[in-house]
């Protein structure tokens, strides 16, 4: 189904949508494309003027009661977020209650978009610095994070006062159905949110970039398609955010408590099945504490169990295609055969009905050269490469040494460092002893080839607002 201009539409065709743990059919969806897109925005455009006009109070009441009404079915979700998505459930449950928290967080922040007064050297003026809604926004979300990509575009959108046509990604749009069925159930009027979905995602996308009525394009996916996107957003100068890909260093000082740094690791790495832009995809560690940390490490994430992620202690889903488990064993073989060693895992998992479905075992590799390809490419993948390393000095430049800048980690217990080397470090989040540094009232982004723009706090509510000033002679 599409959700346009407060209606629920079908499509002659539709496509499959599958459990990557099982392989088992869950749904068939509405295949839409040129046809819905466009309508979608001149539902949207519509809507858009009496939209803005609502008081701030208003907007922020509508997404309070999407908050309240999901927190009510923050189960079905999860448990249909494992389903569609495949992580275990008690990450689905953590997810949703995250995605929540946007929605609460721009609830509260809608009421809070001042503006400013300047003075001016005429004396006979005044300047006043107002916030307006960019207009109409189109967003593209992933299917990693499947519902929280999806509330962290919408949630100040609606705060701000934009109207948005977004799609989901093809893997996963059952999360976003259920997503907009609380939208349309609160009363957020027709046109405000829209939702195409589709197995032709440039079709909608090139209908969204040419449109030059959305006035925003916010997407969150991988660098390539970022990339493209972005560059043709220049063409009728829209605003853009994205959220793309990482390759996030994990750093380890010999002062700091190497088990308890491993745990985190072990932690961080296979989250989500290290499907996420901000996983550890380097992990340096000091040579003096390796040994130790890389014991701990292996017997962990040895220790870890596959399935399907309704089954009790099962900590690792599938990969969401067959296309990921390929890739993640091209990248363990070719670090293999250019000398790494392996630790654990390193192969596909077949076993016990898991052929059914794309998993691939958590694996620890260690001896990691810059050379292999898994040095320098996005994972995407439940694999840990650890390098070591021994001196300070050249940390930050290999650690920086990427195009991307999405996320990087320290450990240590000396704070003189921790400064210098968050300060040194080129990347949008960083986490100092802390494994999970996000949350919606925090921004979050990349610098470089890792985005534009920030998500969440305050500044994201900035990316759905234009500034305009007016001068004034008194
Ligand atoms: P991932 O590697 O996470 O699948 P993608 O960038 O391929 O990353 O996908 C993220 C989102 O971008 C999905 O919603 C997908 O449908 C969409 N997408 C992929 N290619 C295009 C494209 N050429 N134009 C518009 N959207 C696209």
């Amino acid at each position: 189904m599409h959700y346009i201009d407060g209606s629920w539409i079908e499509s002659a065709n539709t496509f499959e949508v599958t459990n990557p743990a099982t392989g088992e059919t869950i749904g068939q969806v509405a295949d839409g494309g040129a046809v819905e897109a466009a309508q979608a925005v001149a539902a949207a455009n519509k809507a858009f003027a009496s939209f803005a006009a609502l008081t701030a109070y208003d907007r922020s009441a509508l997404l309070y009661k999407a908050w309240t009404l999901m927190t009510e079915r923050s189960e079905d979700l999860a448990r249909l977020m494992t389903a569609e998505q495949g992580k275990p459930l008690k990450a689905a449950r953590n997810e949703v209650k995250y995605a929540a928290d946007f929605l609460l967080w721009y609830a509260e922040e809608a009421k809070r978009v001042y503006g400013e007064t300047i003075p001016s050297a005429r004396a006979n003026q005044r300047f006043m610095v107002m916030r307006q809604p960019v207009g109409v926004c189109a967003a593209i979300t992933p299917w990693n994070y499947p519902i929280s990509m999806i509330t962290r575009k919408i949630g100040p959108a609606l705060a701000a006062g934009c109207t948005m046509v977004l799609k989901p990604a093809e893997q996963t749009p059952l999360c976003a159905i259920a997503m907009f069925k609380i939208f349309d159930e609160v009363g957020i009027p027709a046109g405000v949110v829209n939702m195409v979905n589709t197995s032709s995602p440039e079709e909608v996308g090139n209908v969204w970039l040419q449109d030059s009525r959305v006035r925003k394009f916010t997407f969150t996916g991988s660098t390539e398609v970022g990339k493209q996107l972005a560059s043709q957003a220049v063409s009728n100068v829209k605003r853009v955010s994205m959220e793309l890909g990482g390759h996030a260093p994990f750093i380890v000082f010999d002062d700091a408590d190497p088990v308890h740094a491993a745990k985190g690791l072990s932690l961080l790495k296979f989250l989500n099945t290290g499907q996420a832009c901000i996983s550890p995809n380097r992990i340096y560690v000091q040579r003096t504490i390796a040994e130790e940390f890389l014991q701990t490490l292996t017997t962990r994430v040895a220790a870890m169990q596959a399935g399907e992620g309704t089954t009790d202690g099962v900590t690792i889903g599938p990969l969401v295609d067959t296309a990921s488990v390929d890739k993640v064993e091209r990248q363990v073989q070719d670090a293999l055969d250019k000398g790494a060693k392996l630790l654990t895992g390193g192969q596909r998992l077949n076993e016990g009905g898991l052929d059914k479905g794309h998993f691939f075992a958590p694996t620890v590799l260690s001896d990691i050269t810059p050379d292999m390809r898994i040095h320098n490419e996005e994972t995407f993948g439940p694999v840990a490469p650890v390098i070591v390393f021994d001196d300070e000095r050249d940390i930050l430049d290999k650690a920086n040494d990427t195009a991307y800048g999405l996320a990087a980690y320290l450990y240590t217990d000396d704070i003189s460092r921790a400064w210098r080397i968050a300060e040194g470090l080129r990347f949008g989040i960083i986490g100092i002893n802390d494994i999970n540094p996000t949350s919606a009232a925090a921004p979050f982004g990349g610098m470089n080839e890792s985005g534009l723009g920030r998500e969440g706090g305050h500044v994201g509510l900035d990316e759905y607002l234009d500034t305009k000033l007016v001068g004034w002679t008194v």
